[in-house]
């Protein structure tokens, strides 16, 4: 990199001070290797998350944003696991070394790294195409782990947050749908600002069969739960229709028929948009009080919207109690 030495970069943008480091981290930037250090006994988990500039992000999104959306699709997967954050590694591909472009970037980053106490301790910077690889790093007790292999018959399913809002604003974005100037920087904000559901995660352990976080979309990332525990589910769609934040604007603001012209892409975007990093998870209906408790202590709301059963395959029926006609598929980067 001539603009900027690519170590003068690093030493510029990404490596801080080292009364930065936390418990878990003993060696951050800077060596050939960082030294982490999980609490005694604790299991560490592991996760890496890929944005591909054109694949996963617009070229000229507002790189603060995308230092945010980065490092939370990542702590998302902690979060899914009940996994808390202690580190994480960028490897980043740059087609120049802008240095406007990286302060905002970083501090994006940073300013989600610090209110999860995650830090940075190395990475990788080449020039090439807009890449960033994050992998994150977090421990958890043994045993303790959300898996997605834990849902068993009769247990409820519940999503946190809202659903769809991110792909309705994609939609948008790509000019397939028109959306109020007021619906869309909500959604926008949703799409390019995820908030990781971390404090869920762990509030979940122990009370929680199985969980994943919901990245490709509803169908497709709790069909992972069914398949992996063997099980299969009913969902109520109109339920997790009404998670879209959209939902009030379109049954409310603008009356009845545009909600009914809206109720497909609405329907579609709730089930089967992606970049939600909501979490679907599965506990039993004796642990009913347990999660709205735990989703009091982590101030995330928490939606039942159906239940496990025994028989394979996942039910969408609809507020009649009717299988749902329309068909979803969620998203697959190599699907057809
Ligand atoms: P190596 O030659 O061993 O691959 P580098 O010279 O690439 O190491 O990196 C020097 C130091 O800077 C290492 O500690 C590495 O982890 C760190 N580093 C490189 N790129 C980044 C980055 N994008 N963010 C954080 N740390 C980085
Ligand atoms: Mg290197």
């Amino acid at each position: 990199m001539s603009e900027l030495g690519e170590f003068e970069l690093i030493a510029r943008y990404f490596k801080r001070p080292e009364r930065a480091l936390g418990a878990g981290v003993a060696l951050g930037v800077g060596d050939d290797c960082a030294l982490l250090q999980p609490g005694a006994g604790m299991q560490l988990a592991v996760s890496s998350d890929m944005l591909v500039s054109g694949r996963h992000f617009f070229a000229d999104v507002d790189p603060r944003t995308l230092g945010h959306k980065a490092l939370a699709v990542n702590l998302s997967d902690l979060a899914a696991c009940g996994a808390r954050p202690l580190g994480f590694t960028l490897a980043l591909a740059l087609p120049t070394a802008n240095a406007d472009w990286l302060a905002a970037f970083s501090e994006g980053l940073f300013a989600l790294a610090d209110a999860h106490h995650c830090i940075l301790v190395g990475g990788d910077t080449t020039r090439g195409p807009l890449n960033i690889c994050i992998t994150v790093f977090g421990e958890v007790p043994p045993g303790h782990a959300l898996l997605r292999s834990g849902a068993r018959a009769g247990d409820d399913v519940y999503v946190s947050g809202t659903l769809g809002d991110a792909a309705l604003a994609l939609k948008a974005m790509l000019g397939e749908i028109e959306l109020p100037p007021e619906v869309l920087m909500q959604a926008r904000k949703r799409l390019e600002q995820p908030a990781p559901r971390v404090a869920l995660g762990l509030a979940l352990r122990g009370i929680a069969t199985a969980a994943a976080d919901v990245s490709d979309g509803l169908v497709g990332d709790l069909g992972h739960i069914l398949e992996q525990s063997g099980v299969g589910a009913t969902v109520h769609t109109e339920i997790a229709t009404s998670l879209i934040a959209s939902h009030a604007y379109f049954m409310g603001a603008s009356g009845p028929n545009d909600l009914q012209k809206m109720a497909p892409q609405l329907l579609q975007c709730a089930l089967a948009g992606g970049d939600d990093y909501e979490l679907v998870f599965t506990a039993p209906a004796t642990n009913r009080e347990a999660v709205l408790s735990a989703a009091q202590r982590s101030a995330t709301v928490v939606t039942r919207i159906g239940r496990i059963d025994s028989e394979p395959g996942l039910r969408l029926i609809d507020a009649q109690g009717k299988p749902l006609a329309q068909q979803l598929a969620s998203f697959d980067h190599f699907g057809t």
